[in-house]
């Protein structure tokens, strides 16, 4: 039985038995909800997912792009793959980069 997170995001179908996802495990997730996109599915069990944002340049009124990137944990009932959009949410750290899981696959 999956339970719920505490999040407006719809139910995994598939079941998993990870420790480490937020719907049929013990995680807890809190804090910020972060929209990206995977740029790498090669780890175990995370992805990177970036994230593009604009910062604004004084001496020339204008904005230049830049980008970020996080790790994720990505729970096998959810298996996202590069190209999926996604929203990832906070949680304790997982490892020494990783503190957000994966909860919602937007568009794959
Ligand atoms: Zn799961």
């Amino acid at each position: 039985m999956a339970k719920n997170i505490g999040l407006n995001v719809p139910v995994p179908e598939r079941e998993c038995t990870d420790v480490n996802c937020p719907f049929h495990g013990t995680l807890p997730v809190r804090g910020q909800v972060i929209t990206g996109k995977v740029v790498s599915d090669r780890m175990q069990g995370s992805v990177v997912i970036a994230r593009d944002y604009l910062h604004y340049v004084k001496k020339y009124k204008r904005y230049e792009k830049r980008s970020s990137k996080l790790h994720a944990h990505n729970p096998p009932c959810l298996g996202v793959k590069v190209g999926d959009t996604v929203r990832i949410a906070e949680c304790r750290p997982l490892s020494k980069t990783k503190t957000f899981v994966v909860v919602e696959v937007l568009e794959e």
